[in-house]
């Protein structure tokens, strides 16, 4: 008997620290800031659209050394959209990335608000931008939306100030 009420109070912990850790889990999942941001603000079309054009892009990427051809789509306040690639340099060091590539084309159009910039690279991991676009991207867009897309399935969505926090901006000089 002792045996049996034993194996029980085993069984009952053991459901208890069960529902323990589904309720971290849950709470985990809810305090991740990819799972906080969402575009409503921003069409679901829109979106499609915009990894559309960012993977449109990577294709035209110079990128002989690294094979890593990576696309952006840049979303403005306007709803206009830039796309760049990355180009790559015989230098390496004068190589230019696909998200700051997409930007210049922006300011270059007198746009100078960004609202979102979306990633492809083709792994199957989505990969973050490098910490100089981050700082490009800060300059013109520090409330956008970061959303990085690849082959595989895996999202990644963040705010730039999320990648960047205290950021180092214009506010600073003035
Ligand atoms: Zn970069």
């Amino acid at each position: 008997m002792r045996r049996r009420i034993g194996i029980m109070f085993a069984l009952a912990a053991c459901a208890a620290l069960a529902t323990a850790i589904a309720i971290v889990a849950v709470a985990g999942d809810k305090a991740s800031p990819e799972r906080n941001i969402n575009v409503q603000d921003i069409p679901e079309t829109t979106v499609k659209d915009l990894i559309g054009k960012a993977k449109d892009a990577s294709k035209k990427a110079y990128a002989p050394y690294s094979k890593f051809s990576v696309g952006a789509a840049v979303l403005t306040d306007s709803g206009d959209v830039f796309t760049g690639c990355n180009v790559e340099n015989a230098s390496y060091g004068l190589t230019i990335c696909a998200e700051r590539n997409a930007v210049f084309q922006m300011v270059a159009q007198a746009k100078r608000k960004i609202k979102m910039v979306v990633i492809y690279t083709p792994p199957a991991k989505p990969s973050a931008p490098c910490g100089a676009c981050r700082q490009v991207v800060n300059e013109f867009g520090p409330d956008a939306l970061i959303l990085s897309v690849c082959d595989g399935p895996d999202v990644l969505r963040k705010k730039l100030s999320d990648l960047l926090p205290d950021a180092f901006g214009p506010a600073n000089l003035k």
